[in-house]
C-alpha cells in the first residue's frame, strides 16, 4: 500500500477518541511516512506515536500559533515535503485548530487529502437513538450561564438533533438550562468517555438526565457529548400552533398572540406574526 502520493500533499489525519484499536493502518502508514506531524500537543500526540512505534518529527500547531505557523508549513509543502496534520483526539477542525491551514493549502494549489477515523460528535450520533438524517453540530456552548442560556434560547425551535460538546465542569449546569430553555421532557442522550473504559451513554428526558447527572459525581468526570432531540412537536403538528393562534386572535392583538404561539410552540415569532396576518386577512369580511 502506498500511503503518500507526489507531489506534496496535506494529510489531514483524524486519531483514536480513546480505543487506540479504533485507528486505521492507513492513519499510521501516513505519519510514519510524511515529512512532519503538525499537532496540538507536541508531548500529548508524541505519547500516541510512540504507543504505535512511531518515529516522526512533531511541531507544535495549535489555537495560540497557527495564524504565526501557517506559512512556515506551507512553505514545507511548497517546497516538496509531505506534512499531515493531526489534533490531540479525534478529527481535526472538528472543534479543534486546522481550518486556516488547510485553506492556506487550498490556496496555495496544495492537494489536502482527508484519512477519516474517529470523532466525538458522530460516535455519538450512531448510538443516540435520535433522528439522525440530518443534524446540527454546535461544539462547545458559551461557558457563562447568561450567553449560553442566550445560545440555547436561539436553538429551542430548531427541529434538526443537536450535538453539544461539554466540559465536566460545567455539564450539570448546562443540562439543567438545557431542560429550562428546551423543556423538561425533550429527550437527549448523555455520552461519556466513548471508547474507553468508563464509556456511559443513557438516553432520557433532559430533567431526568439533569438530576441523574447532578446526583452522580463520577458522571461530572471525562469527555462528553450531549445529543438533544430537535423540537418535534410543532414540526410534526402544525395545526396544534395555528389552533392556538387563531383561538388567540380572538382575544389578543396580532403581536401578543403570536408572541405567546413562539413561546410556547419554539416557533419563530416573525413567521408566526405573518401568519396571523394572513389569518386575519382571511378572515375579514371584503367591505
Ligand atoms: N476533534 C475532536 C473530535 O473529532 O471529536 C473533538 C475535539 S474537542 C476539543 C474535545 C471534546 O470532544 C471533548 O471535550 C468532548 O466533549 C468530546 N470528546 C472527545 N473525546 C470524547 C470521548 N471519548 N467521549 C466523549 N466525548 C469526547
Amino acid at each position: 500500500m502506498t500511503a503518500t502520493r507526489t507531489p506534496a500533499c496535506l494529510y489531514v489525519v483524524a486519531t483514536p477518541i480513546g480505543n487506540p484499536d479504533d485507528w486505521s493502518p492507513r492513519a499510521r502508514q501516513v505519519l510514519a511516512e510524511v515529512s512532519a506531524i503538525a499537532c496540538e500537543d507536541t508531548r500529548h500526540s508524541g505519547r500516541l506515536l510512540q504507543y504505535f512505534n512511531i518515529d516522526n518529527t512533531l511541531l507544535a500547531y495549535h489555537d495560540h500559533n497557527e495564524r504565526e505557523r501557517t506559512p512556515e508549513l506551507i512553505s514545507r509543502l511548497q517546497a516538496g515535503q509531505s506534512l499531515a496534520l493531526i489534533s490531540d483526539a479525534g478529527t481535526p477542525l472538528v472543534s479543534d485548530p486546522g481550518f486556516r491551514l488547510v485553506a492556506a493549502a487550498q490556496a496555495a494549489g496544495i492537494s489536502v487529502v482527508p484519512v477519516p477515523g474517529s470523532c466525538a460528535a458522530i460516535a455519538a450520533l450512531s448510538v443516540a437513538g435520535l433522528p439522525s438524517d440530518r443534524f446540527m453540530f454546535e461544539g462547545f456552548l458559551p461557558a457563562k450561564s447568561s450567553q449560553r442560556r442566550q445560545a440555547l434560547q436561539a436553538l429551542a425551535a430548531e427541529t434538526r438533533t443537536l450535538i453539544f460538546y461539554e466540559s465536566p465542569h460545567r455539564i450539570v449546569d448546562s443540562l439543567a438550562d438545557m431542560a429550562q430553555v428546551f423543556g423538561a421532557g425533550r429527550t437527549a442522550t448523555f455520552c461519556r468517555e466513548l471508547t474507553k473504559t468508563f464509556e456511559t451513554v443513557r438516553s432520557a428526558p433532559l430533567a431526568a438526565l439533569a438530576e441523574w447527572v447532578a446526583i452522580d459525581p463520577n458522571q461530572q468526570k471525562g469527555e462528553i457529548v450531549l445529543v438533544v432531540a430537535g423540537q418535534r412537536e410543532a414540526a410534526e403538528q402544525p395545526e396544534l400552533a395555528e389552533q392556538l393562534l387563531r383561538r388567540l386572535l380572538i382575544e389578543l392583538p396580532v403581536k401578543q398572540a403570536a408572541q405567546i404561539v413562539a413561546d410556547v410552540f419554539h416557533l419563530k415569532k416573525n413567521a408566526l406574526y405573518e401568519q396571523a396576518i394572513r389569518i386575519q386577512q382571511a378572515d375579514t369580511p371584503p367591505d
